[in-house]
């Protein structure tokens, strides 16, 4: 067996480097900047109200209150026709441009609309209520780095100064498919003894879509060498990387395994972790190929522990691991000393901090508990049991609302 860390390395040491390409800036969502990005523009782009009120010089409310004639309404959108000479204000909206002469606007609440004239109740500060030109970013700033995941609020900023296209990590592709003669469509209502239903496929293409990733369906392969070479071949063309599941447990007599071997340049591993011993990595060509076993809760905790994180290398995630924090376990366990364990837990707050209470059956093919879990508790190698209230590590794949 060969620890997870060493595993883990093993397959990050192997995954290519990101592609960069252009990409609309609307439409780069989740994706990683592959350069800087400086602002073409300034924002705002001119002097603006910041409320609805009255633009003004200031020394001409010096004392109030007092009436000022009011000489036109300007609205967000349009420009002010004249200016403000001295004595009189301009009407301005939120968003207007600062009519030229003013230098300070009153709002509306501390004001008495009159005829054609407005009485100042309250003396503003001097230049209150103006949003300077540049005042949020300046013509040739830099706004975002390199290594950035691109948000909706990235997205937004892009908009307001009108870059219209990024240099983004490519999006990565990934071909799944499921492997098994008893592994039937999720759609098929009655099930012939001996078959189940494929909870694989939809289960990864589910956590790739979660992680910003794009699946490609390969649907299932039956136990069939030459079908399993085709698609395999087929999926190592056509995408970035390729995730199978089923056929790589040891000591069995398994087609899977040995299309996979035969295709050279894939190992089969044995990872010293529970679930998730079994697994196949490599390469067909210079496609990455990831072989998790079969149960459902396997190829989860590989997933999250091998597959997820060099695809996000991939696409040039800095961030590859889930958050960790700290916790106290809810109840006894015991687990292989041999083996870093993943248990399913449900994590409960209480006021003496976070306590993490098994999901429900821990076999590795009982998905349903996994399902409920917000969390892995990691438990490292050389324990064998912990007891409630013994500190364990979380690896959180779901926040729970706290
Ligand atoms: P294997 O590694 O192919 O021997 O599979 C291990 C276990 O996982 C067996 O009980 C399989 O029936 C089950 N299994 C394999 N593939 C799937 C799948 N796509 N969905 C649900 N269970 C599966
Ligand atoms: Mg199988």
């Amino acid at each position: 067996m060969i620890p997870l860390e060493e595993a883990r390395e093993r397959v990050l040491s192997a995954i290519p480097a990101p592609d960069v390409v252009g990409r609309a800036s609307s439409d780069a969502l989740g994706l990683v900047l592959a350069s800087d990005v400086r602002s073409p523009s300034t924002v705002p782009p001119f002097d603006n109200s910041a409320m609805d009120g009255y633009a003004v010089r200031h020394e001409d409310v010096a004392q109030v209150p007092c009436v000022l004639p009011v000489s036109e309404d300007v609205a967000a959108g349009h420009v002010a026709r004249g200016i403000v000479e001295p004595g009189t204000a301009i009407k301005i909206m939120t968003g207007a441009p600062i009519p030229t002469g003013a230098d300070t606007v009153v709002k509306v609440e501390d004001t008495v609309p009159g005829e054609g004239s407005v009485e100042i109740l309250v003396q503003p500060e001097p230049g209150v209520a103006i949003r300077r030109a540049g005042g949020d970013v300046a013509k040739g700033d830099r706004l975002f780095s390199a290594g950035e995941v691109v948000t909706a609020r990235h997205i937004g900023v892009f908009a307001a100064v009108g870059v219209a296209e990024v240099e983004v990590c490519r999006p990565v592709r990934v071909g799944v498919l499921s492997t098994g003669d008893e592994v039937m469509p999720p759609d098929v209502v009655e099930l012939d003894p001996g078959q189940i239903r494929d909870s694989n496929r939809p289960l990864l293409i589910g956590l790739l879509a979660e992680s910003g990733l794009q699946a490609v369906d390969y649907g299932i392969v039956g136990d069939d060498a030459g079908a399993l070479r085709g698609t395999f071949a087929e999926a190592a063309r056509d995408c970035d990387a390729v995730i199978t599941s089923g056929g790589v447990s040891m000591g069995e007599y398994d087609l899977v395994k040995q299309v996979l071997t035969d295709l050279g340049g894939i190992e089969l591993w044995k990872v010293a972790m529970q679930p998730a011993k079994p697994f196949a990595f490599g390469a067909i060509g210079r496609t990455p190929l990831f072989g998790l076993p079969g149960n459902p809760v396997s190829v989860f905790v590989a997933f999250e522990q091998f597959a997820r994180p060099a695809l996000l290398a991939m696409m040039g995630h800095g961030a590859l691991r889930r958050p960790r924090i700290d916790a106290t376990m809810g109840e006894d366990v015991t687990t292989d000393p041999e083996k870093t364990v993943f248990l399913r837990v449900v994590v409960e707050s209480s006021r003496s901090g976070r306590i993490a209470h098994l999901a429900g059956g821990q076999a590795s093919n009982v998905l349903s508990a996994t399902a409920r879990a917000d969390a892995f508790a990691v438990v490292p190698r050389g324990v064998a049991a912990l007891s409630a209230g013994d500190p364990v590590t979380l690896e959180m794949f779901r926040w729970a609302n706290d």
